[in-house]
């Protein structure tokens, strides 16, 4: 099954598929045993800064090794791609087929820096691409704020509203462009904040009822209340929810953990089972709320 198969089966189930970033190999293999123990279809994904430590082509023999060994389905995301050339270079790592993709499934392209008109010239330049080689295409244009980490400063709520995504703007984007997914933003921020917004569900209808024909996407799945998520996936038939900030902050904690429990251990796969383990604890808790356990 391709990427569109797959957002097609989780939005008629009313399910989605989480997409979660592997900062590391460790955290990776978490991702892909959680998924296993849960028989769910994953998505990995890796942000420019991700791309950069690891390199596209581990990248893609990384993933294409993992979906051979975890036996499970394992699409693979180019997240927050803000360079047009970058996207290429993910698209021509492959092309996705109805037998299974050999690299890339999805391309988010983040023009949300740029003005309207030059994101959607740059948009429709990766859409291209992409599609020539069959795979899909994330656009966005409102800037979704904060970094994958634990903001230890508030956010301003107030500010942050102003920024929400327009649902006559982005239909003009999506019709403009033809991308497959759209990157909503309705209060959901990157990273987690002490003063965590609340999740704007009669924006987010709104969008869905402007975006007929695309997916959605929820990013900054981290610190968003399950119940808050569920009703997103269910108002927005939501298909994709990226988590980062909360597996980061996983693997820091056990790794912490137990290099104090081993002072004297150097060999650090020795250390890496058991943060994997809290790793995976953490992919499979958002599985179940995602509604994507057993869909495989
Ligand atoms: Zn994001």
């Amino acid at each position: 099954m391709t990427a569109r198969d797959w957002f097609l089966k989780a939005q008629t189930g009313g399910w989605a598929i989480g997409a979660f970033n592997a900062d590391n190999l460790e955290i990776l293999k978490a991702i892909c045993l959680a998924a296993k123990n849960k028989k769910s279809p994953v998505m990995v994904e890796f942000s420019p800064g991700e791309v950069d430590y690891f390199g596209l082509r581990n990248i893609v023999d990384l993933v294409k090794n993992a979906r051979e060994e975890y036996r499970i389905p394992i699409l693979l995301n180019l997240d927050h791609g803000r360079k047009v050339e970058d996207c290429l270079a993910a698209v021509n790592m492959g092309s996705s087929t109805s037998s299974g993709s050999s690299s890339f499934d999805l391309i988010h392209f983040d023009g949300s820096d740029s003005e309207l008109e030059e994101n959607i010239h740059n948009t429709k330049k990766v859409v291209e691409a992409a599609h020539t080689k069959g795979l899909l295409v994330e656009g966005e244009i409102d800037k979704i704020p904060g970094a994958s980490e634990i903001h230890d400063q508030d956010l301003d709520s107030e500010l942050v509203k102003k920024s929400y995504t327009d649902p006559q703007k982005a239909a003009k984007f999506v019709s403009e462009t033809g991308i497959d997914i759209f990157a909503a933003f309705f209060g959901n921020v990157h990273g987690t904040f002490p003063n965590q917004p609340d999740l704007d569900f009669d924006l987010l209808a709104r969008i869905r009822k402007s975006l007929p024909d695309t997916f959605l996407s929820l990013h900054g799945g981290s610190g968003i209340p399950a119940d808050q998520v569920k009703q997103a996936i269910e108002v927005g038939k939501i298909v994709k929810v990226n988590v980062n900030t909360e597996l980061r902050q996983a693997f820091r904690d056990a790794l912490t953990e137990k290099l104090g429990e081993k002072p004297n251990e150097y060999a650090m796969y020795k250390v890496m089972p058991d943060v994997i383990l809290s790793v995976a604890a953490v992919v499979e808790s958002k599985i179940d709320i995602f509604g994507s356990a057993g869909r495989v």
